[in-house]
């Protein structure tokens, strides 16, 4: 167990790195933090910042040198520079786990081999078997190997010259080329999961939050409710398998799972993350127990917090785009009800950059959603 007091390093210092690190030193612990932009958005909250690339496996060696444990808020770490930080402290999530995760490819066939519901994919690594995979799956999505987040290194095709076009423009690397499945809905699931724990009722070696609703525009998270309407079989049908990927992987953190609900009401999971999740931030307003305070927990070996909502909550996410004619209305937002900014400190806003979220709770999910979406309207410039 580490105690309160002890040094926490992160990989990644982005808004998750921030919001994590704002959780570990309300906790009590010091943060250090590497990411390759000395200005990231959690240096201010770290009192170590270790400016280098996330392949540089003598900068990881020298952040973990000063740490009790070091956990991640992104999974493009290279694999020398993991197995530095190993080699020196707990790195939690293992760097087995984030190896299988890290690789779209990997991730999908482990997913599968470990009788993991998916949808239909293949990986393809040449023009051929781009065209033989359009021909076999119909409408497809094709997705760069690693490297790709909020949609990006992705590319719809709906004909054969479209799926040569698209190997084209992604770099004629490996793809993983996904069925474009009818989906009604997604979800995720969030599990955190301790080392120790004795594995009882009172001191659970993982807990599960509940279900995120998830609403995306242009393949970015756009808004999100928690906890999600959906039937009790569905959640119970979502636990067991986030759980089991949890598990299965030998979690030490934090595992977003997520989910696609199909128009037959069945799940498959489209993808995972070993870290906190932006559809869960919610989890700051609704929560017994943040996702950033449980990840604290979960990485010192702590008793993990409860998972009970307290109310229902949403998050709607701020992309630059909202910075394009100036700065935003800020104070227009703040004036609807229960509504919370929470900006990540960039400097620059570029279109489809997370910028920051609202955050406001409601007496159901829906009116939690209806408030953060009306306060991010009223936050445009000349609304
Ligand atoms: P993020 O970083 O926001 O999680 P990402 O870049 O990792 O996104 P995915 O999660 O793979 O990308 O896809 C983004 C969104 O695109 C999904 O949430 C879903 O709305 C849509 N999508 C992805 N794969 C499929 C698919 N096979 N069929 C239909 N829609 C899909
Ligand atoms: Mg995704």
């Amino acid at each position: 167990m580490i105690q309160p007091g002890g040094t926490i390093g992160i990989l990644g210092g982005g808004q998750l790195g921030r919001m994590t690190g704002l959780a570990a030193r309300s906790l009590g612990y010091d943060v250090h933090v590497l990411d390759p932009d000395p200005n990231c958005p959690a240096s201010v909250i770290a009192s170590r910042t270790v400016a280098a690339r996330f392949d540089d496996a003598d900068a990881a060696a020298s952040l973990a040198e000063r740490c009790a444990v070091v956990t991640l808020e992104i999974e493009q770490i290279g694999t020398a520079a993991l197995a530095a930080v190993a080699a020196r402290t707990p790195l939690r999530p293992s760097a087995e786990a984030v190896h299988v995760i890290q690789d779209r490819i990997r991730q999908k066939t482990w997913l599968a081999a470990n009788g993991f519901p998916v949808g239909a994919f293949r990986a393809v690594g040449s023009r051929d078997e781009s065209v033989a995979a359009f021909e076999q799956l119909g409408r497809c999505i094709f997705k760069s190997t690693s490297g790709g987040y909020d949609g990006r290194g992705q590319i719809r095709v709906g004909s054969a010259e479209a799926a040569a076009d698209a190997w084209k423009s992604l770099g004629e690397r490996p793809c993983l080329v996904e069925q474009f499945l009818d989906i009604a809905s997604e979800i995720s699931m969030l599990v955190a999961r301790r080392p120790a724990g004795a594995g009882s009722i009172d001191l659970p070696r993982h807990v599960t939050f509940p279900p995120s609703f998830n609403h995306h525009e242009h393949g970015i998270l756009d808004w999100s409710v928690l906890p999600a309407a959906v039937g009790p079989a569905t959640v119970r049908e979502a636990e067991e398998v986030a759980n089991g990927i949890a598990a299965t992987l030998g979690i030490e953190g934090l595992i977003a799972v997520e989910m696609f609900i199909q128009q037959d009401g069945s799940l498959l999971v489209n993808e995972l993350a070993p870290r906190p999740h932006n559809t869960f931030h919610s989890t700051e307003r609704g929560c017994a127990t943040s996702q950033f305070e449980q990840l604290v927990r979960a990485v010192c070996d702590l008793p993990l917090g409860s998972t009970e909502i307290l109310r229902p909550a949403a998050i709607a996410n701020l992309l630059g785009d909202l910075w394009s004619d100036g700065t935003p209305d800020f104070a227009a937002a703040l004036t609807v009800p229960s509504v919370r900014l929470h900006l990540y400190g960039k400097a620059s806003a570029r279109p489809g950059r997370k910028m920051g979220h609202l955050s406001a709770v409601g007496l159901t999910g829906d009116e939690a959603r209806d408030r953060v979406l009306r306060a991010r309207d009223a936050m445009r410039i000349g609304a």
